[in-house]
């Protein structure tokens, strides 16, 4: 059973199961595919996003503000926790740094001191809320590992999601109680340095994810990406790795239900087996 632990249903390509998204949804579970995690990139989004989690049981959501969108107007600290509290966020996010548009279009994103002070403050609505955070990071890597370092509770955790940096980062990352997500980019040929992650990390500590509708993974690159995909980057992983991928599914889901407490009473029946027989939850 797979878990997606990081996707934007609220904005699947029309094109994707012709922009039907129950049927997106159905065609991840025929393929073993049973809780979503439905990212809010802005505050703005969230209610449509929790609109989503109604219908559908086993989708819950984030609320965060991501660090490459523009808003008229910084959120603050309250309005973050406010939103976070009345839409039932599983978690803060996704929020981080990205540097890496700043040279070359810096007028098209926040600066440097604008994305650090707003992750900022999603890190302290984190734990005030005891949530996990949910970590977009690119080309920031100190920066990303020292606001972690003075805000976030080892104990409470997140994810850096998507990840694409080395070895070394993802090792002092899982040091201070993070998971590594990692998406369909290590199917991709080139990416042979995030293999080396795929096979290094300790195995309690890694998720997958799709970030649909973006990277989509080997063989279906080129498309837009749906949480059924996921089970690409888990047979990725369970091929570096030498293991089955029934081992990375149980593991990941293992690993998603122990960060994202708020999201095991939640989870179905069928799921909750599966997490009684892990010793998760009672
Ligand atoms: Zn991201
Ligand atoms: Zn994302």
């Amino acid at each position: 059973m797979f878990v997606d632990s990081h996707c934007h249903l609220d904005r699947l390509d029309p094109s994707t199961h012709n922009g039907d998204l129950a049927a997106t949804l159905e065609a991840a579970r025929a393929r073993g595919v049973k809780q979503f995690l439905a990212i809010g990139v802005t505050l703005d989004d969230v209610p449509g996003v929790a609109a989503i989690a109604r219908e559908h049981a086993d989708v819950v959501i984030s609320a965060g503000v991501h660090p490459l969108h523009r808003v008229a107007e910084e959120p603050t600290l309250e309005a973050i926790k406010e939103t976070a509290d009345r839409y039932g966020a599983v978690a803060i996010g996704e929020c981080g740094l990205d540097y890496h548009y700043l040279e070359k279009a810096p007028d098209q994103v926040p600066s440097r001191e604008v994305q650090r002070e707003r992750f900022r403050r999603q890190l302290i609505a984190a734990s005030e809320l005891e949530l996990p955070v949910i970590i977009h990071t690119r080309e920031a890597r100190d920066e990303t590992l020292a606001l972690i370092r003075e805000h976030t509770d080892p104990a409470v955790g997140g994810v850096l999601h998507c990840f694409t940096e080395d070895l070394e980062m993802a090792r002092e990352a899982v040091r201070h109680g993070f998971y590594i997500s990692l998406s369909g980019i290590v199917t991709f040929h080139s990416a042979k340095a995030l293999r080396e992650v795929a096979r290094q990390v300790p195995l309690d500590r890694l998720l997958i994810e799709t970030d649909s509708p973006y990277l989509a993974p080997v063989p279906h690159r080129g498309n837009p990406n749906e949480p059924a995909w996921v089970v690409e980057v888990a047979e990725c992983i369970a091929a570096e790795r030498g293991i089955s991928v029934d081992e990375v599914a149980m593991q990941t889901t293992a690993n998603f239900y122990r960060l994202f407490r708020a999201a095991a009473p939640e989870a179905s029946e069928e799921m909750r087996g599966i997490l009684q027989g892990a010793g998760l939850v009672k």
